[in-house]
């Protein structure tokens, strides 16, 4: 009789007192690593230490058991392909290494955070939301975005909807696919579109909802994979514009580069100066990818596929430039670079 009472004692204090220690203990895991950017700016230089970020902002508790990682502190303009390959792996070594973590999020300067998120959905293995955020406003100056872009990446990173969508990125409570989004405001905090591809949902104060999703390949389906891959290759970006130079090309044909974007007029037409020089270095023999200087609509340059260029349809030059990059670790056939341009 005493053993059951002892039982009965022992099941009271389970439910009353363990259980609640173990949900606290459930709450979803989010890591996020900071590398800089006005999200971590005062004054407009990025100052604040990753913990210090995070800890600015006590109602990401609310939602997730939080781990903070200071991946690097620096402007976003000043982020090169090495660091993507540092993160990307990071990344990488994080899911494998601690797979209960639900969602990964990260801290990062608005100017290339396009890139970053591009470079990523093709890059990172995991089907869990990788989220990337930043602000416009500094976190000293009135009104700051950081804290509020901060927290619903987050509720973002544990919504169910959010997983196997790739890198997605969260910005005045605007949900966009890493591959589409693109900076079109050098001031306002509504500074990423996705153009014609619109975003994909919303972090509303009620609730995170989805109404689409990429259906362009990423993160696991993506057959980029990184590991033995050192450093990428390097590819240059030339901006067309009225009386280009062929000289230029020129130039750019005396530097070891792998590969070339031209950053083009409308439908991937070229100036005189730029056909030139084109012709100046065909003997380089390196590919070439013809992208659209302007952001929407797609480019089909059939006359230029026949020259052996390889047309971006829809990526503009920055991304075409990673696309190619990631490209050629893979191949070096420009049939099969136009195929991986025509279904990335
Ligand atoms: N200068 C900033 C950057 O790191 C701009 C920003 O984060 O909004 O990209």
């Amino acid at each position: 009789m005493r053993s059951y009472l002892n039982l009965f004692l022992y099941l009271l204090l389970f439910i009353f007192f363990l259980t609640p220690i173990q949900l606290m203990g459930q709450q979803p895991k989010v890591h996020i690593l900071t590398t800089g950017g006005t999200i971590a700016s005062v004054n407009g230089a990025p100052m604040i230490d990753g913990p210090q970020l995070v800890q600015a902002v006590p109602q990401l508790l609310d939602y997730a058991d939080i781990s903070v990682e200071e991946f690097s502190k620096i402007g976003s303009s000043k982020m090169n392909p090495e660091n993507w390959l540092q993160l990307a792996r990071r990344i990488n070594e994080l899911i494998r290494e601690k797979p209960e973590i639900a969602s990964i999020i990260i801290t990062h300067g608005t100017d290339s955070m396009e890139e970053t998120a591009f470079f990523l959905n093709l890059t990172v293995k995991t089907n869990i939301p990788v989220i990337i955020v930043g602000s416009m406003r500094s976190s000293n100056e009135i009104s700051a975005d950081g804290p509020a872009n901060l927290l619903n990446a987050v509720r973002v990173g544990i919504s169910p909807e959010a997983k196997g969508k790739g890198v997605l990125v969260v910005l005045n409570e605007n949900i966009s696919a890493g591959r589409d989004l693109i900076k079109i405001n050098n001031r306002r905090v509504e500074t990423f579109k996705a153009h014609e591809l619109g975003y994909l949902g919303f972090a509303d104060p009620d609730t995170v909802i989805f109404y689409r999703a990429p259906l362009k390949p990423h993160t696991l389906n993506s057959h980029f994979d990184l590991r033995g891959t050192e450093q990428l290759p390097k590819v240059d970006i030339i901006q067309d514009f009225a009386g280009f130079d062929p000289e230029i090309l020129e130039l750019i044909g005396q530097r070891d580069i792998d590969g070339l974007v031209i950053s083009s007029f409308a439908g991937g037409r070229m100036s005189y100066g730029m056909l030139e020089g084109l012709e100046k270095i065909a003997d380089k023999n390196i590919p070439i990818v013809i992208a659209s200087s302007i952001k929407q609509g797609r480019i089909i340059g059939k006359p230029y596929r026949e020259q052996g260029w390889i047309i971006s349809p829809d990526l503009p030059a920055n991304k075409a430039r990673i696309l190619l990059m990631l490209a050629l670790t893979k191949t070096s056939d420009k049939g099969d670079i136009q195929e991986i341009f025509n279904t990335y």
